[in-house]
C-alpha cells in the first residue's frame, strides 16, 4: 500500500461490483478458495432481482413444459441438490443460517392442458422429479370438492430470499463495501485494465484488483457502457408481477400449466412480520402484465384466481404489483439463456462480467467464474489483508418489495 499525503494506493485479487445473490455467493465461494477478495455494492444486498425472486430452486421440470428435455433442463438438473448440501452446511457455500419455505413445489391444472403431459410427466425422464399426488395427500388448499384437476408434486425448493442473502453477507460482512459513484470512477490504464479512484473527506484512493468481476445485474449494462466495453451485451426481461397481502390460512408454492409452454400462473407464498402472508404471482400473467397497467393487471390477476381456485377467499386483501426486469446476457432471437453466464469483457484484461440468469443457477456461476480466474495463471490465490476501504462503510440489507409497498 502505498501513501502520500492525501492519496492512498490499495489493492485486492479480486474486487466484485454488484451484491444481488451472484456477487455474494462468489465472493464466499473467493474468500474459502483464499483469495483476498472484496465487494462493492451501490444500494443494498440482495438489491434488485434477488429480493424480487419467488426464492424457487428449479429442478428443470419448470423447463420441459413443452414436454421435453431441454438444455435448459438438464444445466439445471444438480442445482436443487446443490442448494440443499449448502443448506446442510456441507456445500461449497454454508447456507446454515438460511430457511427453506418449501421443500417442494406443485404443478397444477384445472383443464386439459395437464393431460398432455400426463404421459410425459410420468416417463423414465422425469423419474424421481415429478410425484402424482393422491387425492388424500392434497395440501389444504386443495382439498376443496371444487378441485376436479391433477396435482403434482415437484422435488423443487422454495428458499425464503432474505435470510439467503443475509447468512451470504454474515459469512463476509468485513469485505463488503458501500460505493457512493458520486464520489468514485473507473480509471483506463495504458495496457486498458481498469482500477476505481475514490475520493472520501478531501482523500483520494486508488482501487487496484487483479480482476474485476461485475454482478450488477441490470447495473451491469451502465458499466460496460461506462467503460466502452462492447462484449458481452445484456438483454432485459421485463415482469409485472403481483403481490397480494393477507390473511387466508394456507401457503402455496406452485405453477399453473396453461396452454403454453410457460406456466400460466406461477404462485409463491412470503411470511411478513405481522403474521400475514403475501401471495406473490408470476408466470405468464407476469410477462404479459407488462403491458397493463397496474389497476389492469390486478383486475387480470383476480379473474385469474377467481378461474383456477373459484373456492379461495382471499377477504379483504391488499393488492399491489411490482415491475421489474430480469437481467440476461443478450442471446439471438432474445431466447431465454439456459445456463449461468461468465465471460471475459473485450479489451478489458481485467473485467469479467456475470448473470446467472436465475437464482437457482448461482452455484453454477461462481464454479464458472472460479475456473476463468483460475485459468489465469498469475491470479493465485494471496494472503495480503483486506484492503483499507472500512471509510466507505457497510451496505444493508434490501427490503423485500413487499415490506417496501405493505410496510410488514
Ligand atoms: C420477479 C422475479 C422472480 C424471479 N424468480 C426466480 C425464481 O423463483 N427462481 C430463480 O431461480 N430465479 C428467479 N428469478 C431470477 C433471479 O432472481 C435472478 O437471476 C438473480 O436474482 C440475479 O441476481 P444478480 O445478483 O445477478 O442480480 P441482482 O439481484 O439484480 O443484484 C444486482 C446488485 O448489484 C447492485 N448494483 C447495480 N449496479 C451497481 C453498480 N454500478 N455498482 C455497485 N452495485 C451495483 C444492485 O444494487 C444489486 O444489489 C426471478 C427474477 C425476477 C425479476
Amino acid at each position: 500500500m502505498e501513501k502520500s499525503q492525501n492519496h492512498t494506493d490499495l489493492s485486492c485479487d479480486i474486487a466484485i461490483i454488484g451484491g444481488g445473490i451472484a456477487g455474494l455467493w462468489l465472493l464466499n465461494r473467493l474468500v474459502k478458495a483464499g483469495y483476498n477478495a472484496i465487494l462493492l455494492e451501490q444500494t443494498a444486498l440482495g438489491g434488485d432481482q434477488t429480493a424480487a425472486s419467488q426464492g424457487m430452486i428449479h429442478g428443470g421440470i419448470k423447463y420441459t413444459l413443452s414436454g421435453s428435455i431441454t438444455g435448459a433442463s438438464e444445466a439445471i438438473a444438480d442445482m436443487p441438490n446443490h442448494w440443499r448440501s449448502c443448506l446442510a452446511g456441507e456445500g461449497d457455500v454454508d447456507l446454515r443460517g438460511a430457511a427453506i419455505l418449501s421443500d417442494h413445489f406443485y404443478l397444477w391444472s384445472s383443464s386439459s392442458a395437464l393431460s398432455r403431459m400426463t404421459t410425459f410427466l410420468a416417463s423414465k425422464a422425469t423419474r424421481g422429479r415429478v410425484n402424482k399426488v393422491a387425492k388424500k395427500d392434497r395440501p389444504a388448499i386443495f382439498q376443496h370438492n371444487a378441485f376436479k384437476g391433477s396435482l403434482y408434486q415437484l422435488v423443487d425448493m422454495v428458499l425464503d430470499v432474505p435470510t439467503v442473502v443475509k447468512a451470504l453477507v454474515d459469512n463476509c460482512a468485513e469485505r463488503i463495501f458501500h460505493i457512493d459513484w458520486q464520489h468514485a470512477h473507473w480509471l483506463r490504464n495504458s495496457d486498458q485494465s481498469v482500477a476505481i479512484h475514490i475520493e472520501h473527506d478531501q482523500q483520494t484512493r486508488r482501487l487496484d484488483a487483479r480482476q474485476f468481476v461485475l454482478t450488477a445485474g441490470q447495473g451491469n449494462e451502465a458499466m460496460l457502457n461506462e467503460l466502452g466495453i462492447t462484449a458481452p451485451k445484456m438483454q432485459r426481461r421485463p415482469l409485472h408481477q403481483v403481490m397480494i397481502k393477507h390473511h387466508y390460512p394456507h401457503r402455496f408454492y406452485g405453477h399453473c400449466l396453461g396452454a403454453e409452454t410457460t406456466p400460466r400462473l406461477t404462485i409463491s407464498s412470503h411470511p411478513c412480520a405481522d403474521g400475514a402472508q403475501v401471495w406473490y404471482l408470476g408466470g405468464s400473467l407476469a410477462e404479459k402484465g407488462v403491458h397493463q397497467t397496474a389497476e389492469q393487471l390486478i383486475g387480470t390477476a383476480r379473474q385469474e384466481l377467481t378461474a383456477l381456485m373459484p373456492w379461495v377467499d382471499l377477504g379483504s386483501a391488499q393488492w399491489a404489483t411490482l415491475r421489474v426486469d430480469r437481467a440476461e446476457p443478450r442471446q439471438r432471437n432474445f431466447a431465454r439463456p439456459d445456463k449461468a453466464f461468465v465471460s471475459r469483457a473485450e479489451n478489458c484484461p481485467n473485467v469479467m462480467v456475470a448473470w446467472p440468469t436465475k437464482l437457482t443457477l448461482t452455484p453454477n456461476l461462481a464454479d464458472e467464474a472460479i475456473a476463468l480466474i483460475q485459468g489465469q495463471s498469475l491470479l493465485q490465490p494471496s494472503a495480503a489483508p483486506i484492503p483499507e476501504l472500512g471509510f466507505l462503510g457497510h451496505p444493508p440489507l434490501a427490503p423485500t418489495p413487499w415490506h417496501t409497498v405493505f410496510g410488514a
